[in-house]
């Protein structure tokens, strides 16, 4: 496992589209491997393919339960991940992104979402998420479509010092 490079903008990488993956290899869970080490160095609460400038459809996220500050992590690997249900609820939160460091800044999004997509051994997987992990998934399939949360922030503004969780990148 190794520890990649985070892209911040404006690298061009981080405004494409992700491809499909079609093959459950090695090259992939070598991938993912680095991209889990990657996020808990940072830190960060979620990080995309596209961040560690691999254009693929690939996304993990590392989270417990914003209601129980003992609750244990909660990893998540999702391949080829999409967003079949929707809340119609939203809610307001500050985001912060790895890949545009300094800023935090306030979005909108469903307030819950179900996920599917496949594991990294390509068996389906589906997550109904609320709230801040809800939050998290939007935010990192967003990336893999080439959108920051800034191109649909309310306002954004320079972060202080160590963000909290409610302001955790992503
Ligand atoms: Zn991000």
């Amino acid at each position: 496992m190794s520890i990649r490079e985070i892209l911040t903008t404006p690298h061009p990488v981080l405004r494409g589209k992700a491809k499909k993956i079609t093959q459950f290899d090695d090259e992939l869970n070598a991938l993912i491997n680095d991209m889990i080490e990657t996020m808990r160095d940072a830190p960060g609460v979620g990080l995309a393919a596209t961040q560690v400038n691999a254009p693929l459809r690939i996304f993990v996220a590392e989270f417990g339960d914003e209601n129980d500050a003992d609750a244990p992590l909660r990893l998540y690997t999702f391949v080829n991940p999409k967003i079949t249900k929707t809340s119609r609820e939203t809610v307001s939160g500050v985001e912060g992104c790895l890949s545009v460091p300094g800023i935090v800044g306030e979005v909108i999004r469903p307030h819950a979402v179900t996920v599917t997509g496949f594991d990294r051994d390509g068996n389906p997987i589906t997550v109904a998420a609320e709230g801040w992990l809800a939050r998290i998934f939007q935010h990192e399939i967003d990336h893999l479509n080439g959108v920051l949360y800034t191109d649909h922030a309310l306002s954004v503004w320079e972060s202080e010092g160590e963000v909290s969780q409610v302001s955790s990148a992503a």
